[in-house]
């Protein structure tokens, strides 16, 4: 055995890191060395609805609601904790008692981008990357993305090579996360699932998506990527996966609030039995934790509720929620601000590595959402 082998036998046994291995690496939790990441994004939900349920004024004709008391019926209770329950179950119900959620005004706890443009390219760009570039990025155009995202900097880590994807709603992605430079798998837009030797659920998705009426050119809906992805994560199991769900923005735009209230309370049912799929796959099971953001606020009147950008004031707040078992079960956080920008080194640091190593200009984890003992 040359002395270098032996060095790294001997550095093994006393748990230091080996050769090779970069300062990027931080200490995973000893017990569990395969974490894993689900990130989940509601295009341009908002916080007043995640902390308050369905908005009495905006459940009416002006808004787009068809049948306002059927809307009535469905979302509106009397206290804003029934409310809130009543449209996002798996959040109040799982996240608030087992997990954290960032962003509640009433709390003393804003979260806000750091970008001024308050659309999604810069928003998405900023959570993905970890700062804003107000110059560099700021239009919804398909250009690739200068910065370096956290999903490129896992995709290169050792043990996440091409374990780390991207599956959305909306067709921009593969430029927001550079999918060309990067080499993260992404499938995003109205177009069919590629590859070859697809399953059976793959070959009936693609049929579905080529029968479906188009309702937004530069989007599929929100089912069509949400069983897209399910059957991603059953057929190649990444350690890192990015779903980007949409409709709740289009919906928003259309001035619709009852299919806005509808997409919400859909992209909740998605997640609760996306985690419910997670817990019952032993790769999955008690090693992931599950991310929930949005990339940008709307405005907060009936006239600019369905709109977001430079000029709309309030949409700068955002919202994110963290559940997994390195997440210590604080519930809505009180007296902590956030900003979109500390998703990205949020992602990693669950996987136990770290993006600020690589991207000194991202911002710090969210605090507290990684227990202290194992942080490094
Ligand atoms: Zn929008």
């Amino acid at each position: 055995m040359k002395l270098k082998n032996i060095l790294l036998v001997l550095l093994t046994l006393v748990g230091q890191p080996a050769f090779g291995q970069s300062a990027a690496k931080l200490s995973a939790p000893a017990t569990s060395p395969n974490r894993n990441v689900v990130y989940i994004t509601w295009d341009g939900f908002r916080w007043q609805e995640l902390f308050g349920g369905a908005q009495e004024i905006l459940i009416a004709k002006d808004a787009g609601v068809a049948d306002v008391e059927g809307v009535k019926r469905r979302y509106w209770r009397e206290s804003e904790a029934e409310r809130r329950e009543v449209l996002l179950p798996f959040v109040w119900k799982t996240i608030a008692t087992k997990g954290q959620i960032f962003g509640d005004p009433a709390k003393n706890a804003q979260a806000k981008m750091e970008n001024t443009h308050k659309f999604s390219y810069p928003g998405y760009s900023e959570m993905f990357c970890g700062f804003a570039d107000d110059k560099g990025v700021d239009s919804n155009k398909k250009f690739p993305n200068p910065h370096v995202n956290v999903l490129e900097f896992l995709n290169h880590r050792p043990g996440f090579e091409k374990r780390v994807a991207a599956i959305a709603t909306w067709d921009v992605f593969p430029s927001i996360l550079n999918q060309q430079r990067s080499g993260v798998y992404v499938h995003a837009g109205p177009g069919p699932i590629p590859g070859e030797a697809p399953t059976d659920r793959e070959r009936m998705l693609n049929e579905m998506i080529s029968d479906t009426v188009v309702l937004w050119p530069d989007n599929q809906i929100d089912v069509i990527t949400m069983q897209v992805a399910r059957e991603y994560l059953l057929k190649h199991k990444p350690r890192v996966l990015f779903i980007g769900l949409g409709e709740t923005d289009e919906w928003g735009h259309g001035r619709r609030y009852d299919r806005y209230l509808h997409a919400a309370n859909r992209s909740d049912a998605f997640v609760a039995k996306l985690w419910e799929l997670l817990q019952s796959l032993p790769e999955y099971k008690d090693q992931t934790s599950l991310v929930l953001g949005c990339d940008h606020g709307r405005g907060s009147t009936i006239r600019d509720w369905t709109d977001h950008g430079a000029k709309i004031e309030g949409a700068e707040f955002v919202w994110s929620a963290v559940l997994g078992p390195d997440t210590p079960a604080l519930g809505v956080r009180s007296d902590v601000n956030a900003t979109l920008s500390q998703i990205a080194a949020t992602l990693a640091v669950l996987v136990g590595e770290d993006f600020r190593a690589t991207s000194p200009k991202s911002a710090a984890p969210l605090a507290d959402v990684v227990k202290k003992s194992e942080r490094p």
